[in-house]
């Protein structure tokens, strides 16, 4: 309950009974949106705007909160509160004075209408077109929507990244591959500065970029250098921009005839990943048995076997009962210059039922799924201390580390594919197959990797059998067996007989 003093009620009632409806203002973003109607009231003549509507209709993120009289929300990245009896209008972290305080009408708070034009003219859009006669206003007029392309070479490949002024939807965008080293996009809905958007590159995957706009639907052809083993792209909300990867050839495929190479290539140093560890339990069962204990014992269990069987050099990113960050753990991996690397877990579920096993890969396209999972396992970073490292690689460097991954993509199919099968053939558990997976673990491995959930420990069965030593035996016999049918045939292709 709020006890008004008798000056606002007098305020309130003394405006509701002045106030007339008055034509009312249509406004838009850009010139190419239908626009929003914003009330508009006519006090003594004057008209008023509703303040809170505006900021409801054209803001982000727009709050209001009648009790407290206040509206807030942001303009063109600006943020903005009012509140009733205020003549400060808080603008960032600044305030903008009103000749006249801020009015509640009803659920609404006005302010009068040339004074609102003035201060969105002054502080916010410099460029708006606002006709009283007409009773419209366009916020943006000239803006286009696509504001910028920036190029990005990288190692693996570029990134195009197209700067919007609005987030697009994938289903407005269309990429394909012509003839004669061209590349299209299209982007429907989109406006772009035809001239000022032309690129020529001297070096690098692209030429050049040759824009067009063609009534709603902005074009640009990319003139490719060389040839790319593919394309991808996405859409980074958080940036307002589309992004599209360039890769090149897999440096496999040039590289294979000289033997000095094909000797680098060879299969002769494992990393095997023991998810999780020391202060990080991983998935419990229903006993408190722990991942990291389970699958550290599969993982001694698989390395031993490689060693003796394979010949092969293993590398463990833990062989005891110790935290180790995610980072490290494809840094350990790189820097024992692996040529595989397997990250081994156990899958959790709330749904007690579900079993069997998947293997997953790092893909740049997530399923739901694969992100449930993923979330799942990436909560380890919840106990390291360097969160930060993490956090920016959510942002465009994960795609950029996944584009990276994509030359180790397909090899990381077969071995995930073998995995499966030879599990299925050795366990008799049921696959849920090759999934793609976006785990931090397997960032930065720049190897064919894969992250292989064995089973799982929230069901019963599952469960009893982790605990049998002779049945994390066969998981790593099953692990073993595919390990060893993988080696062969890429070496088999690697060595060319
Ligand atoms: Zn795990």
């Amino acid at each position: 309950m709020k006890f008004w003093t008798i000056k606002t009620i007098l305020a309130i009632l003394l405006l509701e009974s002045v106030l007339i409806s008055a034509p009312s203002l249509n406004v838009k973003k850009s010139a190419h949106d239908q626009g929003f109607n914003i009330s508009v009231y006519e006090v003594y003549g004057y008209p008023w705007i509703s303040a809170s509507q505006f900021l409801l209709m054209l803001g982000s993120d727009p709050v209001s909160d009648i009790e407290k009289y206040t509206a807030a929300g942001q303009l063109n990245g600006h943020l903005i509160s009012l509140k009733a009896g205020s003549a400060f209008i808080h603008f960032d972290i600044t305030t903008y004075h009103l000749p006249v305080p801020v009015e509640r009408y009803g659920s609404e708070l006005v302010i009068p209408l040339g004074e609102w034009i003035r201060f969105l003219h002054t502080q916010i859009y410099p460029d708006m077109e606002y006709s009283p006669e007409r009773r419209h206003l366009i916020l943006e007029p000239t803006s286009y929507s696509i504001r910028d392309i920036v190029l990005q070479n990288f190692k693996n490949g570029s990134t195009l990244r197209i700067e919007t002024n609005r987030i697009f939807r994938e289903q407005d965008i269309n990429i394909w591959e012509g003839r004669n080293g061209w590349l299209y996009c299209t982007i429907y809905g989109a406006t772009g500065d035809t001239i000022q958007l032309n690129r020529v590159y001297d070096s690098g995957i692209l030429r050049g970029i040759i824009p067009i706009q063609s009534g709603e639907t902005f074009q640009f052809s990319l003139r490719l250098r060389s040839a790319i083993a593919g394309f991808d792209f996405y859409i980074d909300p958080e940036n307002r921009s589309i992004n599209i990867n360039l890769r090149k050839p897999a440096a496999l495929a040039t590289t294979i005839n000289t033997d000095e190479t094909s000797q680098k290539w060879l299969i002769d140093t494992i990393v095997l990943d023991p998810g999780h560890g020391g202060r990080d339990p991983g998935a419990l069962g229903a006993d408190g048995t722990r991942e990291k204990d389970i699958v550290l014992d599969i993982a001694l269990r698989l390395g031993r076997m490689l060693e003796r069987d394979l010949g092969v050099k293993v590398v463990y990113t833990r062989k005891t009962d110790v935290f180790v960050p995610l980072h490290q753990r494809s840094k350990i991996a790189n820097n024992a210059n692996g040529k595989l690397f397997i990250s081994i877990h156990c899958n959790s579920h709330d749904n007690r039922r579900a079993s069997g096993s998947e293997t997953f890969l790092l893909a740049p396209r997530l399923t739901e799924e694969a992100i449930r999972i993923a979330e799942a396992e990436n909560q380890v970073i919840r106990f390291e201390e360097n969160q930060e490292i993490y956090k920016e690689m959510t942002g465009s460097q994960y795609i950029v580390a996944a584009a990276a991954q994509s030359t180790f993509l397909k090899e990381s199919e077969d071995l995930a594919a073998m995995v499966e099968k030879h599990y299925t053939k050795k366990l008799g558990t049921s696959s849920r197959g090759v999934k793609q997976g976006g785990y931090y673990v397997l960032m930065g491995a720049s190897m064919p990797n894969v992250l292989t959930e064995t089973g799982f420990i929230s069901n019963r069965t599952d469960l009893q059998k982790f605990k049998r030593a002779s049945y994390r035996q066969q998981v790593a016999d099953a692990l073993f067996l595919a390990i060893k049918e993988f080696k062969n045939k890429h070496e088999k292709q690697i060595l060319g007989n």
